[in-house]
């Protein structure tokens, strides 16, 4: 008996790995193309973290002319949830983050170097593994789970080292006949790595990010096929990552610890390696204390999250790209309007320990996103937002025409306004230019410096009797506010009421917000002239009548 014979009596019906060499050729790609994935398992969350690593990838490639695929990898069939690959592939959609290739959908793909869900590449992992019980570099294991557990325990109790390696690694030894003899006895087995290494000896590499880093060598006879004959993570990342002709393997750092074993099997296995660039998590300031953003503990840890709360996908994009690079914030201020895809990405810069998550930052981000967005696009997407998650904005956004006129305040010059970071923040941002909803409930009235029922009463009046014309422009209808303010006896100027502060209670800045509550209930809006036009006349009558009655 030798190696080839066992090989065949193991995976009699798998193909000669020159098969799938031939059918997945290297790419044809420009010198320094980066070819990369997101390789998520879907067990039913898409984390802020995985968006990120998709980010930095997709930017990597981008820049570079190179790939960006998805893959599904789901070999651990007890973890996976109903709709885990709709989610995932719903969530680079949702962020206009569609790879070139790999899966569409559940059940859909695109790509020449498919199929790109593990589920469906039992054949090819187990060609490879029969290539390396041919090369005698895998061998069948026939420990039951018990005797695995048997072993660790007798190793804890001795206080050494625990796995399956050396003398441990009982089946290792068994002859090729023995081997047999027990396959065709019908005793369950799964496939191990056969590990030439020595817990003794010290590997270097350098990760693109981490830079170098030195471990053990690995020596543990890791599984390789399970038992479902599925393969595990290490060797489906060998070979899948071999296939589709992988160059950078961006994944999170709670792998960096499994580089030995998979710099060994590549070896081994007679494949290059691709580079490594292993991503700090995201943190979280906890009272002080730096920890993992957290699934259970933390809302924001999901991207779900923020499609609910309705913050831009751009500003989630800007805001993990300027965690990525941090030469990404000036970036952005020197050029406000470019696309994010000009942007100089460089994988070598991303820092080494996890970024602190600031909330406030992303929604500044957000601000300044929206503020660059036309009335339009802001109708347009909060409207989207609150079909799905807010049915009175979409019932008040019913109205276009209006609704472009409260969006279009302040917007289209040089300096638009800022105000609003999400879609959630849409409505109460809003809500009190909609006669319905201002006329008809309860206000509360902040009146600052002038606050006395006759003189906001006479205010109010000679302001409509006097004063107001609705055409106006921006000019006039200052000067008249001015005109108002002197016949009350306040000064018309700031400046004249600063020099004699004694001669006045109140200045025209005082009139202002005195007209600025009545009509909105707030003492801080975007420009009054433009609010007033956009009300109009009949309404704002009837605001100031509203007013009158409810002064106390
Ligand atoms: N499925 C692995 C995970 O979700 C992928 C790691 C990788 O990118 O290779 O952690």
């Amino acid at each position: 008996m030798d190696y080839k014979e066992l090989a065949n009596l193991i995976f009699p019906d798998a193909k000669p790995i020159e098969f799938y060499e031939e059918k997945y050729k290297p790419r044809d790609l420009k010198e320094g193309a980066i070819v990369t994935r997101f390789a998520p398992s879907p067990t039913g969350f898409v984390h802020i973290g995985g968006l990120y690593q998709a980010l930095v990838a997709i930017q990597s490639a981008k820049k570079t002319e190179g790939v960006f695929f998805l893959r599904v990898e789901d070999t651990d069939q007890k973890r996976e949830v109903e709709n885990g690959v709709t989610d995932i592939v719903n969530s680079l959609k949702d962020f206009d983050m569609e790879p070139d290739e790999g899966m569409i959908s559940d059940t859909e793909e695109k790509g020449k170097y498919g199929p790109y869900k593990q589920s469906l590449r039992k054949d090819i992992y187990q060609a490879f593994a029969k290539y390396m019980i041919e090369l005698g570099k895998a061998y069948p294991c026939f420990c039951t789970p018990e005797e695995v557990e048997e072993i660790r325990k007798k190793q804890e109790s001795a206080k050494i080292r625990p796995g399956y390696y050396g003398v441990w690694a009982k089946c290792r030894n068994l002859t090729l006949e023995e081997m047999a003899e027990k396959i065709k006895n019908g005793e369950k087995y799964i496939i191990r790595f056969k590990s030439p290494g020595r817990e003794d000896r010290k590997i270097k590499y350098k990760d693109v990010i981490k830079g170098v880093v030195e471990f053990p060598e690995n020596d543990q006879d890791i599984v390789i096929i399970k038992a479902d004959g599925l393969p595990t993570y290490h060797f489906a990342h060998v070979v899948d990552d071999h296939l589709m002709r992988t160059t950078h393997v961006i994944r999170s750092d709670e792998w960096l610890s499994s580089v030995p074993i998979h710099l060994q099997l590549f070896n081994e296995i007679g494949f290059k390696a691709p580079k490594y660039a292993h991503i700090s998590p995201i943190m979280k300031n906890d009272n002080g204390n730096k920890r993992k953003l957290s699934k259970r503990k933390d809302p924001e840890a999901a991207v779900s999250y923020y499609k609910e709360e309705g913050i831009p996908p751009q500003a989630v994009k800007e805001y993990l790209l300027n965690i990525a690079n941090s030469t990404f914030e000036n970036w952005r201020k020197a050029n406000p309007d470019k696309s994010i895809d000009e942007f100089d990405f460089n994988l070598n810069k991303m820092s080494v320990s996890g970024a602190l998550f600031d909330m406030v930052k992303l929604l500044d981000i957000g601000k300044n996103v929206i503020s660059r967005m036309t009335a339009e696009e802001i109708y347009e997407k909060s409207l989207i937002w609150a079909k799905e998650y807010d049915e009175e904005l979409a019932e008040m956004l019913k109205n276009k025409e209006y609704s472009l006129k409260i969006f279009g305040i302040e917007r289209g010059g040089n300096k638009p306004r800022k105000d609003i970071s999400k879609w959630s923040e849409v409505k109460e941002n809003i809500i009190y230019m909609f006669d319905n909803k201002f006329l008809n409930a309860k206000q509360e009235y902040p009146y600052q410096v002038i606050s006395d029922k006759e003189s906001i009463t006479k205010i109010l009046t000679l302001y409509l009797e006097k004063y107001y014309d609705e055409n106006d422009d921006k000019q006039e209808w200052f000067n008249k506010i001015k005109a108002l303010a002197g016949e009350m006896g306040y000064a018309e100027e700031v400046k004249e009421f600063k020099a004699n502060p004694d001669k006045y209670k109140a200045h025209v800045g005082d009139v202002s917000t005195v007209l600025r509550v009545a009509l909105t209930g707030r003492t801080n809006t975007p420009d009054m002239y433009e609010i007033m036009k956009v009300l109009g006349k009949e309404s704002i009558i009837k605001r100031f009548e509203k007013a009158k009655n409810e002064l106390k």
